[in-house]
């Protein structure tokens, strides 16, 4: 084990795990990144330091300055460890629908939180919009933008595809993941298939989100909801998840994701959140397309803490005749 220098190089080289009672099962290497172990605790993180890095460079974001982002959780933690550590203030606008769990983390961590009313992205009072004009009248400040700043995909085309690609030795079959911004999945997709036209891509969807349909008839219309699934879905194509070679996508019921995260759990040891569940019984699917022989690598995007008020409640899956 060699030493890292400090938080920046904790983010990403994360493991590439097997899922040994899902490998068995099918017969293929279900394999999961394990960026539940990057320091804020998920795939956000790459994002964030991308974002940071990139608005340094163009000179957008100079010492002292401040980040302005609209995010419900994972990429304003991420974002918020990123500028303590390099001496950037953090304000962060936030729907109302969100558990007080996530509000209190990231005050904790020091960013100025302004909790508005849920609006639809298409009005003007949305956060993210809110965030951008707010941005705006700031010296010195950056709006982080993760929806259609593509300085997100970006860090997965620098840094989560090549240790995929590494990981594998070049010898993976496909790659799954669910979208929230799409940063992810596009960025990887663009790595791999430089490396391999041959790697088939598929994208996971929750129900409530546009992308299922957007990727199976070229059309992005929503599909009925909701979903109790957290920072995935999504209702239109982003600027990161525009023009991605995208093969084939799944639909997973929350039911489905509900039974494999507590799977997990229990077989397994893992304790994996919402979006995760999604993934591996994506990546489940994924290799019974497929058949035995075959190595699939998803996402492992952060772990069950933050879901404890949610999906790991036994009163919140009843109410919505879910069950572990
Ligand atoms: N899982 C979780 C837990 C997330 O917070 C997010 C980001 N919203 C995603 C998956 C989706 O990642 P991306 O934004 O790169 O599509």
């Amino acid at each position: 084990m060699h030493t890292l220098n400090g938080l920046e190089e904790a983010i990403g080289n994360t493991p590439l795990i097997r899922i040994k009672s899902l490998s068995e099962e099918t017969g293929c290497d279900i394999l999961g990144k394990a960026e539940f172990m990057n320091p804020g605790g998920s795939v956000k993180d790459r994002a964030a330091l991308w974002m940071v890095r990139e608005a340094e460079k163009s000179g957008a974001l100079q010492p002292g300055g401040t980040v302005v982002e609209g995010t419900a959780g994972n990429t304003g933690i991420g974002l918020l460890h990123v500028c303590n550590a390099r001496g950037y203030k953090s304000v962060i606008y936030m729907p109302d629908n969100q558990s007080q769990e996530k509000v209190d983390i990231l005050r904790t961590l020091g960013a100025e939180v302004r909790v508005v009313p849920t609006v639809p992205y298409r009005d003007d009072m949305n956060y993210q919009k809110q965030a951008g004009r707010f941005a705006a009248t700031l010296d010195n400040a950056v709006w982080a933008n993760q929806f259609d700043n593509t300085a997100n995909r970006l860090a997965h085309i620098d840094s989560t595809g090549p240790e995929i690609w590494t990981q594998t030795d070049g010898q993976v079959d496909a790659f799954t993941c669910a979208v929230g911004t799409g940063g992810t999945l596009a960025g990887v997709t663009r790595y791999l298939k430089s490396q391999s036209s041959d790697v088939k891509i598929v994208l996971a969807d929750p129900h409530g989100s546009a992308l299922y349909n957007w990727v199976t008839t070229g059309t992005a219309e929503m599909t009925p909801g909701p979903s109790i699934t957290e920072g995935i879905g999504n209702s239109r194509v982003t600027d990161n998840l525009a023009g991605t070679d995208i093969d084939d996508a799944v639909q997973v019921p929350d039911q489905d994701m509900v039974t494999m995260v507590y799977r997990m759990l229990r077989e397994d040891g893992w304790f994996f959140g919402s979006s995760t569940g999604i993934n591996l019984c994506a990546a489940v699917e994924v290799a019974k397309r497929l058949g035995p022989g075959h190595k699939i690598v998803t996402m492992l995007c952060d772990d069950g803490s933050k879901y404890m008020s949610r999906l790991f409640n036994p009163e919140f899956l009843k109410e919505r005749d879910l069950h572990a």
